[in-house]
């Protein structure tokens, strides 16, 4: 067995390993020794974290049994953290850190928290890649020109409310589609509804479960001639040029079907360039087919589950079940619309049997172009709450490969140019779930 050593922080921030402890993979209901193939060496643009409130714990092989480290074990008092890493986009993870949390202790904040342990002189992490991370890379972001990016285009279109809120965003949540409207390339979103017609147990712009969202969400609804302008200006301007509707910075997109759909109708008028997408929760299906028939390229529709009663307790539905979200997708894609599902993965949960089952003849009944895998950023101590207890898990891995099975579909980690609409990029047709890395340890 390969083993991984467990990390730990001091008050200080200090990292340290523990020699005679084995690093631990948390799942929803479960502490496992991960294997080699659900590690790997911590990439680039990954940041590793404290976990706020918990006591690390790691694996006693001498004594088969988890230990819980309550003070520094070398200085012998002194509080110890968990460790983890907050990976960047293309990354999926396979285990969550493990670690105990005093009575009364805190909810974690809405982030992506990922297992990790120490094998000779590289941290590893509990992961697998499942997309190129090129675009995404954080040091494509935050770059010194940005500022005189923003500060032009806002004195081009002072009146621009979106480009106003989307340069806050840039600027206070490092937001990457904000960014991408001003540094006029790839993906970026443009913002337009304040209501949901849901209520999503970690929702990054609104409360529902008693930890701050991340993202304060937009206050006004623009004009058509505001969501045009930045539309217009992205899509005839911008490499592989998408533009976004549905951001983590709003509500639910097609409850302002009236506007959306005009604004298409005008942009596709104008030019026939780029992609357009809209993010939505898809359960408001006249507002989807509204968008849709103004002239839609793409849809990505966010999913906890395919079984309706865990949909409901994860996304809490406002007069709307997963039955209208099947609906909008087969209007959808009977109209051309390349449809993808933004799964919302959470390891215990994602890759239980009966989930993948469920999922997989969603899929196919659904005829879903792509699969995209999102780390779920909640403490699972908020859905141990309501979730039925067990049911076996085949491991994300595991959940990959299933998916990997399915004729035509495509798996990754975010949007691309809808083929045909991509311009100059490296669009290659459905990426092939990369093998794990072999570890000779
Ligand atoms: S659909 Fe989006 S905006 Fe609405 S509650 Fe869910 S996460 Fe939040």
């Amino acid at each position: 067995m390969t083993r991984f050593l467990t990390l730990f922080a001091n008050e200080r921030g200090e990292l340290f390993e523990h020699p005679g402890l084995g690093m631990l993979g948390g799942t929803l209901d479960s502490w496992v020794l991960p294997e080699p193939g659900e590690m790997i060496p911590l990439p680039g643009g990954s940041s590793l974290v404290m976990v706020p409130e918990h006591y690390p714990v790691g694996w006693d092989w001498q004594h088969d049994r988890a230990v819980c480290l309550e003070s520094d074990p070398f200085e012998g008092k002194g509080r110890v953290y968990a460790v983890a890493a907050l990976l960047p986009q293309g990354f999926t993870r396979t285990y969550l850190p493990v670690g105990v949390v005093p009575p009364g202790g805190g909810l974690l904040p809405l982030l992506g928290y990922a297992a990790v342990g120490l094998r000779g002189e590289q941290v590893y992490v509990a992961a697998i890649q499942t997309d190129r991370h090129h675009k995404w890379h954080p040091r494509y972001y935050n770059t010194e020109g940005l500022e005189e990016r923003i500060y032009r285009r806002l004195q081009a279109s002072p009146g621009n409310r979106i480009l106003k809120h989307l340069s806050h965003c840039a600027r206070h949540y490092s937001c990457f589609t904000a960014q991408n409207i001003f540094y006029e390339r790839w993906e970026g979103g443009i913002p337009s509804m304040p209501a949901c017609n849901a209520g999503c147990i970690a929702c990054i712009s609104e409360d529902h479960a008693g930890v701050a969202p991340p993202q304060n969400r937009l206050d006004f609804v623009p004009e058509t001639e505001e969501i045009v302008e930045v539309g217009l200006h992205h899509l005839t301007r911008a490499r592989e040029a998408i533009i976004s509707f549905g951001q983590g910075c709003e509500g639910e997109p097609s409850l302002n079907y009236l506007r959306l759909a005009e604004a298409i109708r005008v942009i596709r008028e104008a030019t026939g360039e780029g992609t357009i997408n809209l993010n939505t929760n898809a359960g408001f299906s006249e507002g989807i087919r509204h968008i849709v028939d103004a002239g839609l390229n793409a849809m990505r529709v966010t999913l906890f589950s395919c079984d309706a009663d865990n949909y409901n307790l994860y996304h809490q539905p406002k007069n709307y079940g997963l039955r209208d979200v099947e609906n909008s997708i087969r209007y959808a894609r009977e109209h051309g619309v390349y449809v993808s599902l933004n799964l919302l993965t959470f390891p215990g949960f994602t890759d239980r049997e009966e989930e993948i089952k469920k999922l997989r003849d969603f899929i196919i009944r659904n005829d879903i172009n792509m699969v995209q895998l999102r780390n779920l950023n909640v403490d699972p101590r908020q859905l141990q709450s309501g979730l039925p207890y067990g049911g076996k898990a085949r491991g994300i891995v595991g959940l990959l490969k299933a998916l990997q099975q399915i004729k035509g579909l495509r798996v990754g980690s975010y949007s691309y140019p809808v083929p045909g609409r991509e311009g100059n990029s490296c669009f290659d047709g459905g990426l092939k779930v990369p093998e794990p890395v072999q570890h000779n340890g």
